[in-house]
């Protein structure tokens, strides 16, 4: 048995009941088996991927809170420092129901490396609560969220860990959970990212994952000699990822024709008219389907279902295995080759492999969604410096660090005899720089 092969069972044993954590997991020593392969004496000497594996710590806490009827209500919390190896433990805080340890586990993992491949100095985390801030009033929503930072104060800061936000955490939320940090310890600092933009925030920070997810796409694509312009795209949810991945589509020239929530998906074929979606979205937090109400030539359809929407580019942005076999084998036959993460993990490993196999050109959600953190690492930077860029300037950041994501990925497949498989290029080439400062650092992680 191959030490990857090994090291995957025993992360089966020991972390029972976490199916979305082996599957993160599996995905990457898969394809790290080539360059575990190729060195495999040094890295087991070091027990290397034992420790890989394995989160520094996790913090488990629970959330006690008032809702407005008085009743007192209990969420649980976490946080999930993975590795940090290469920088302070860096990763977004999701409130949503789905939330359990397992799923943090997997987020945290895969952070490691799209951290790693941004060329920052950040490791990698994640936490969160089965929170869900759905239907809660700004004051219940500020309650929980002062009482989850009382807890997770303890063990964040600048230089040690710096949470953001993720799914059902926003602008809103990372207001109130600052708040409270700078109340309890008194300090001023670059604790958390995705501050406004009038107390530490970083321009470019709210459309950072969503433009950058279509940065790397245009570079892909200039690679292949295609061009993102008059291309058809569909996109999955309408959070932040997905709006801003659309915004930043249509000023290249694309068309996006659909987009969804997790009550159903909206058809149209004259062009999503994004600023009716942040209204529906961003300002008045209802649902996908009043798109349809306001707008004659779109269709509201219950349910899921996006992916039979014929397209040249998807681009799944909404929730983890949101997209399947079944789903990957009708995107082609619609003539759908072209195929960029922005969530996390949204293919299901089937649905990955069939777009392996199948020659789409496939960028995996930790190298093409790693403009968000990598912007986050650029606002921790800022604040540093007691100073901020200009939109244009983080923006060229950003764009740079895409285009470089895209070559290293795309160099280390070349490497390793893989061309093009930009899944295991992202693996190795994130892989590589953490597992050469876990060696240098010693026994410490
Ligand atoms: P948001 O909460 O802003 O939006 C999530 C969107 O996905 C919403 O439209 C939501 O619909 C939809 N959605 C959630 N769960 C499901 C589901 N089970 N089925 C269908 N749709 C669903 O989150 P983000 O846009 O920030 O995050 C989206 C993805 O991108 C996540 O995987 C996240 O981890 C990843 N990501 C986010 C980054 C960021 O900077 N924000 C950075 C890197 C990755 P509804 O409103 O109905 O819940």
């Amino acid at each position: 048995m191959s030490y990857t092969e090994e090291i995957y069972d025993r992360v089966v044993a020991q972390n029972p009941g976490e199916p979305e954590f082996h599957q993160a997991v599996k995905e990457v020593l898969d394809s790290l088996k080539l360059v575990i392969d190729a060195n495999e004496e040094k890295y087991r000497a070091a027990s290397l991927l034992e420790r890989l594996v394995e989160p520094e710590r996790i913090i488990s806490f629970k959330v006690p809170w008032v809702d407005d009827n008085g009743k007192v209500q209990v969420n649980k919390g976490y946080r999930v420092q993975f590795n940090s190896a290469i920088g302070p433990y860096k990763g977004g805080l999701r409130f949503h129901p789905s939330v359990n340890q397992g799923i943090l586990k997997f987020l945290g993992f895969e952070q490691i490396f799209k951290n790693s491949l941004t060329g920052l100095p950040i490791g990698g985390g994640k936490g969160g609560s089965n929170f869900d801030p759905k239907g809660k009033s700004d004051r219940e929503v500020m309650a929980f969220c002062q009482s989850f930072m009382t807890e997770l104060s303890k063990y964040i800061g600048a230089d040690q860990d710096v949470p953001a936000g993720d799914i059902g955490v926003g602008g809103r939320e990372i207001g109130f959970l600052y708040g409270q940090y700078k109340r309890l310890t008194g300090l001023y600092e670059g604790v958390l990212t995705g501050k406004g933009l009038t107390w530490g925030g970083s321009l470019v920070r709210t459309q950072a994952t969503g433009y950058g997810l279509v940065y790397i796409l245009d570079a892909m694509l200039k690679d292949h000699q295609m061009e993102t312009a008059g291309k058809t795209i569909v996109v999955s949810g309408s959070g932040n990822v997905a709006i801003y991945a659309a915004e930043k589509a249509q000023q290249l020239g694309a068309k996006v024709v659909a987009m969804s929530d997790s009550n159903g998906y909206i058809y149209d074929p004259e062009g999503i008219q994004l600023d009716i979606v942040k209204d529906i979205k961003e300002v008045r937090r209802g649902r996908i389907k009043e798109y349809a109400d306001q707008v004659a030539s779109a269709v509201y359809t219950e349910g899921k279902g996006i992916w039979s929407i014929k397209c040249d580019i998807a681009l799944p942005c909404a929730t983890q295995n949101e997209l399947n076999l079944e789903d990957a084998k009708t995107l082609m036959a619609n003539g759908c080759k072209i195929v960029a993460e922005g969530a996390n993990m949204p293919s299901t490993r089937e649905a990955t492999d069939f777009f392996l196999e199948n020659g789409f050109l496939f960028l995996p959600g930790k190298a093409s969604n790693a403009g968000g953190v990598g912007t986050s690492a650029l606002e921790m930077c800022q604040n540093s410096m007691r100073m901020s860029w200009t939109f244009e300037e983080v923006d060229a950041k950003l764009q740079q660090m895409m285009n470089d994501i895209y070559a290293k990925i795309s160099d280390a497949a070349k490497r390793y005899g893989v061309e093009g498989n930009y899944v295991t290029g992202a693996n190795i080439a994130g892989f590589e720089k953490v597992a050469d400062a876990m060696l240098a650092q010693g026994i410490v992680m």
